[in-house]
């Protein structure tokens, strides 16, 4: 493959889509809290400055309340994927509930935006071989959802798939020529194998982990993927009761400027484009 590629990914999630804020009090409605249309723009004109062309996985309900968002990422030529159409983990969602939540979203992209959805990524990581199997029927061209990390009990880790793109066959960790449906493996330690390019390890590992673990991963793969969630951008995140303290932590300025360095650093060592991930799987189609 092509040396320097980095991707740059985002789940467009409301920072309540999980289950451990879910749980902290069942009757709450959180709705009007998010400030999802703000940290958007402000992203989209951040990516815009560095020339990097992102792909945003979106809950599809976020698509309806704000299609106005949808709108200006096509404009900008970042690609909407799927995160799915609420953020259930896959372990409690039968194989024909995901074909036909896959096929709604199709659907609604497809009707409303006229765009096909080319790829995924599972809710907390949680992907496994039967939505696998689903995507590849429904004709999308990858998933970005397999953490090639040591397992971590109660989260995820396939210690032995690949940790860099590649062509993925009927299990997590096997390739195969055969296949023309693409992983993109979240980007881990190339050598201790430890998970940290994005989102709460951002955050809480700090701005120099997160500089040398990208800049490993391209010296020694030339692959490295960033993931963000909006919410973390967020200014306004409030800080409720029982809310573990890493969810929070140095979300809002600290972040927004911390990204920002980010990126200055990554048009300098990324070939200074960086393109979407179906992008990247139409060039390298056989
Ligand atoms: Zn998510």
């Amino acid at each position: 493959m092509k040396k320097n590629n980095f991707f740059f990914t985002v789940d467009v999630e409301e920072w309540f889509a999980s289950t451990k804020i879910l749980s902290l009090d069942k009757n709450a409605v959180y709705e009007n809290s998010s400030d999802t249309v703000e940290t958007m723009t402000w992203l989209i004109h951040l990516l815009n400055k560095y020339n990097i062309r992102g792909t945003f996985f979106f809950i599809t309900t976020i698509a309806k309340r704000h299609p106005e968002l949808v709108h200006m990422l096509l404009e900008k030529g970042h690609e909407i994927a799927l995160h799915g159409m609420t953020h259930e983990h896959l372990n409690h969602v039968t194989s024909d509930a995901f074909a036909s939540m896959v096929r709604q979203a199709q659907q609604l992209f497809q009707q409303r935006f006229g765009i096909t959805l080319y790829g995924y990524r599972a809710p907390y990581f949680s992907i496994n071989e039967q939505a696998l199997r689903v995507l590849k029927t429904a004709h999308f061209l990858y998933d970005s959802s397999v953490v090639p990390s040591l397992r971590i009990p109660g989260w995820y880790g396939v210690p032995r798939a690949p940790r860099v793109p590649y062509k993925i066959g009927n299990t997590l960790e096997s390739e195969s020529a055969q296949s023309t449906f693409t992983e993109f493996p979240l980007s881990v330690h190339p050598t201790f194998r430890l998970p940290g390019l994005g989102g709460y390890y951002f955050r809480n590992l700090g701005f120099f982990w997160t500089r040398h673990l990208l800049n490993i991963c391209m010296e020694q793969l030339g692959y490295a993927i960033f993931y963000l969630h909006p919410w973390e951008l967020s200014l306004t995140i409030p800080k409720l009761r029982g809310m573990p303290f890493y969810m929070h932590r140095k979300t809002g300025a600290w972040t927004r400027e911390a990204l920002e360095s980010l990126l200055k650093m990554m048009k300098h060592s990324s070939n200074g484009e960086t393109i979407p991930l179906s992008a990247y799987c139409k060039s390298h189609a056989q």
